[in-house]
């Protein structure tokens, strides 16, 4: 069986990111494998910006928001020590983007985290099951604590 070589973590910003990332992170040291990040932008508005749009984490812009969302992608980067060629922050729906770079860069595991859901959560979907349906590689979701 081939190794995975390229691993991709999805990060939201959220309080389990530690937990998935510190999985990811391992598995990367474990295989030599390189270990991108993305963080997709679904929750702030911006005005005429095509879905798909990369934003670039070393110019700055006139977002304030834009600027939060930037320094936690770097942050969470350094503290892993993805290399700054292996970031993306990028405007659009999560699924689809992440499937979309995974693609584009030779991406072969996609690490997500995963919750346990219920009713209304359960129909909607989660972000792991949709990455899973749009990822044409492999993709590994972390079970988190159900909310
Ligand atoms: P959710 O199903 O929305 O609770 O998200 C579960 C997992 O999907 C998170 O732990 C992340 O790995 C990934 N994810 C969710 N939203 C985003 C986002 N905006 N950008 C990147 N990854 C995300």
């Amino acid at each position: 069986m081939n190794e995975y070589r390229n691993i991709l973590l999805a990060v939201d910003f959220s309080e389990d990111d530690h937990y998935v990332a510190q999985k990811a992170k391992h598995m990367a040291e474990k295989l030599k494998a390189e270990l991108s990040i993305i963080h997709v932008l679904d929750n702030i508005p911006m005005p005429d910006t095509a879905y798909g749009t990369v934003i670039p984490l070393d110019t700055p812009t006139s977002y304030a928001s834009l600027e939060v969302e930037k320094s936690n992608l770097v942050n969470i980067a350094d503290q892993l020590g993805v290399k700054p060629i292996h970031r993306c922050l990028v405007w659009g729906e999560p699924k689809q983007e992440i499937a979309r770079f995974a693609e584009k860069y030779q991406i072969d595991l996609i690490v997500v985290g995963s919750h346990g859901r219920h009713g209304l959560a359960l129909l909607l979907g989660s972000t792991a099951k949709g990455v899973l349906h749009y990822a044409k590689c492999d993709v590994l979701a972390i079970r988190l604590q159900e909310e």
